[in-house]
């Protein structure tokens, strides 16, 4: 007797729901693409308990015909595309004609439609799939179709939902997205009946970015325009490098304006932050890219959330390119490093050593020219010519706040170690775990470990990383008592924007021999003196590298230590690289290496720590990254440790040789690890702070 059979059609179409229905978010998803594909202009979502109760998306498209009402509830029924020929250039976000018939199978779902024809709507009522009811209705011209109780008849899947606060987070991310990719179609969300969002139609991004997130998001990005039309074209926003994230969940990524989850994209995004950012440390970014459609395929996955591009290196290229040339238009990074002359290395390589406070001064006059003059607007205030009546907040300003408060109060709730965790990459209801392209470090233990990471994506930047710290009686000191307290610098301090550097910084002495205190035209600065000269080395060590003349200093008694087996499976990989700089390295018996020669400015004391530390960090992943990251790792690395540390007396030379040596970098303001360098208190906030204004 044969055995095999055609599975009945709620069957098949419940297991076809396994991947495209993963939670609410995805069901939203499909709705919300469907409204966009109808030719909405105007698109109203709302959720119940985190939409699993309810989730209702009204829209005024086209609407359907009776006869298609019915019909787009069948598995493959479509009208976007004909035949297999339109696969290979699909224009609308829909195609594969399952969706509706997917959620029809796992949910109570009722659909009222009405096209610019017909007299009446048409309404069809489908439980657990099964048609129930096709009716007459009243519905002005679109669709409403409302998803009641998902997951009603598939026990298994609603256990996976997480919390509502969770759920609705997810939600809140999807609308978000489409609502950035479409500014011509006027968006409301809300959620157990209050308003969370609610963008009116807005000319552009810009505008669009600001109903969302409001002025002071806007007022920190740079704007990306950049790559070929014939290939990718890239534009959209993306933040400065003081701006540090831990996860990607800031990233808005989207390809012909659909919403992707792309590591190539993200990837190529870090790359153009090379030395600027380090792995790990993420930038804020709404990127469009657009590609002709047939270079592009979006019929990779059920979810449609991965594409695969037909020249993807190219399309690389053009994002890490469009990306640092906005880093370069604000000032961040140069657009060509500039080549250090021979003069110029001897000074660093005798100054960096033990000679701290040695005589190697040198007058700052001479390369004023590469910085730029104060009195240069501000690139990024220009670029974004906010109108006067941008400046109050938007009323349709989405409560991230009190959102993100739920949410926190649902994990203090919900955090359970015994449930195994599900990476964030689930967002939209597909098990794409690949969102750490370039070695991402973010741990995605346990539980809903994923929503610390989002709750921590909306709020403000992380702090910088750890640093050497002071020493502990600097820290100790206690401020005499009696005293009142002093009004805090804090909100005055700020960091030094790079054009309104001048070549007129004049030190003073040092605080707590970790700090420079210095002069310029416009106030007091602040500048850590182990991050300026860390930003100093790294720039040498890339020139040194690409101009391929490192210098080495021979050990005499070579230092050997044994590599752990991890660090033993990079190491092959890693030593040509770090041969590169400057090192000679030499694997003898086992796991055991021996150092003959480190570069020439790092302490041999140091050459251990920094190999036992860049064996760790340079994971299977970044290894495979591009050179330029690796290598921009490796100095980063190198530039860290041969830098003069915090707690060290500077002498006055030694002082102004690095301020010197600071403002001819690449990028005066950021350190490789994206900290900031200089702070600076305006003399108008001093004024201000004696309230002598
Ligand atoms: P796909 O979007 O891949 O075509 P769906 O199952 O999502 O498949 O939808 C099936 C069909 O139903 C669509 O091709 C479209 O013709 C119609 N449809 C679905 N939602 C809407 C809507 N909101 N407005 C008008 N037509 C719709
Ligand atoms: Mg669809």
């Amino acid at each position: 007797m044969s055995k095999i059979r055609v599975l009945p059609d709620h069957v098949s179409n419940q297991i076809a729901a396994g991947e495209v229905v993963e939670r609410p978010a995805s069901v939203a998803k499909e709705l919300v693409e469907n409204s966009i594909d109808a030719g909405a202009t105007r698109i109203t979502i709302e959720i119940e308990a985190g939409g699993r109760r309810l989730l209702k998306v009204s829209d005024d498209g086209e609407g359907m015909v009776h006869d298609d009402a019915i019909l787009a509830f069948e598995r493959h029924a479509t009208s976007k595309i004909r035949g297999s020929d339109d696969l290979n250039a699909i224009a609308t976000l829909g195609f594969r004609g399952e969706a509706l018939a997917s959620i029809a199978s796992v949910a109570k779902v009722e659909l009222t439609t009405q096209t610019a024809g017909s007299n009446a709507a048409t309404r069809v009522t489908i439980d657990g799939g099964r048609m129930r009811d096709v009716k007459d209705a009243a519905h002005p011209l679109g669709t409403t179709i409302i998803v009641r109780d998902l997951f009603f008849n598939v026990p298994a899947r609603r256990k996976f939902l997480r919390s509502e606060a969770t759920e609705t987070f997810h939600l809140t991310n999807l609308v978000t997205h489409y609502a950035l990719a479409h500014p011509e179609i006027a968006f409301t969300f809300s959620n157990n009946g209050r308003e969370v969002l609610h963008a009116g139609v807005a000319k552009d991004l810009r505008e669009r970015a600001y109903q969302i997130f409001g002025s002071d998001f806007l007022d920190n990005l740079l704007e990306v325009d950049g790559g070929h039309p014939q290939v990718a074209h890239i534009s959209g926003y993306v933040s400065a490098p003081r701006d540090r994230r831990t996860s990607r969940d800031s990233q808005f990524l989207f390809v012909n304006r659909r919403f992707v989850r792309d590591r190539l994209i993200g990837r190529a995004l870090s790359e153009g932050y090379r030395s600027v950012l380090p792995h790990g440390v993420y930038p804020a970014a709404l990127l469009f890219i657009e590609t002709p459609l047939e270079e592009v395929d979006v019929n990779v996955h059920p979810a449609k959330t991965e594409v695969r591009f037909r020249r993807a290196a190219a399309v690389a290229d053009a994002v890490r390119e469009s990306v640092r040339n906005a880093l370069a238009s604000a000032g961040f990074v140069r657009e060509e490093p500039e080549p250090i002359s021979t003069a110029h290395q001897q000074a660093e390589s005798a100054a960096v050593g033990a000679s701290v406070g040695g005589p190697e001064f040198k007058s700052i006059t001479a390369d004023v020219a590469t910085v730029k003059s104060a009195a240069e607007p501000d690139p990024l205030k220009r670029e974004f010519n906010l109108r006067p009546d941008y400046q109050s907040p938007p009323q349709s300003k989405i409560d991230f706040a009190s959102l993100m408060s739920s949410v926190e109060e649902a994990l203090a709730e919900e955090a359970d170690p015994e449930t195994p965790g599900r990476g964030d990459a689930e967002t939209l209801g597909h098990g794409d775990t690949g969102t750490g392209g370039d070695g991402d470090t973010v741990t995605r233990g346990h539980g809903d470990m994923e929503m610390d990471d989002v709750a921590a994506s909306l709020r403000p930047p992380v702090a910088a990383s750890p640093r050497p710290p002071l020493s502990a009686s600097a820290l100790s000191r206690v401020p005499a008592s009696g005293l009142p307290p002093f009004n805090s610098a804090e909100k005055f301090a700020r960091p030094v924007a790079p054009e309104s550097l001048s070549a007129n910084i004049r030190p003073l002495g040092q605080l707590e021999e970790s700090f420079i205190i210095a002069t310029d035209d416009e106030g007091l600065l602040l500048i850590d003196q182990h991050v300026a000269h860390e930003r100093v080395l790294f720039d040498k060590y890339r020139a040194l590298e690409s101009e391929r003349r490192s210098e080495s200093q021979q050990l005499l008694v070579p230092e050997t230590f044994d590599l752990t087996p991890a660090q033993a499976a990079v190491f092959d990989d890693l030593a040509p690289e770090l041969e590169r700089y400057g090192f000679e390295l030499m694997r003898l018996s086992g796991r055991t290496v021996a150092i003959k020669a480190t570069p020439a400015d790092l302490p041999a004391s140091e050459a251990r720590n920094m190999l036992a530390e860049l064996l760790d960090t340079v994971d299977a992943e970044k290894k495979n990254a591009a050179h330029d990251t690796l290598r921009d790792e490796i100095a980063a690395s190198l530039a860290c440790h041969a830098a003069i540390k915090v707690n060290m007396p500077l002498a006055p030379e030694k002082m102004r040789w690095l301020i010197d040596r600071l403002l001819q970098t690449s990028s005066p303001t950021t350190c490789p690890h994206g900290r900031p360098v200089i702070l600076r208190l305006k003399t108008r906030d001093i004024l201000k702070g004696f309230h002598r204004i």
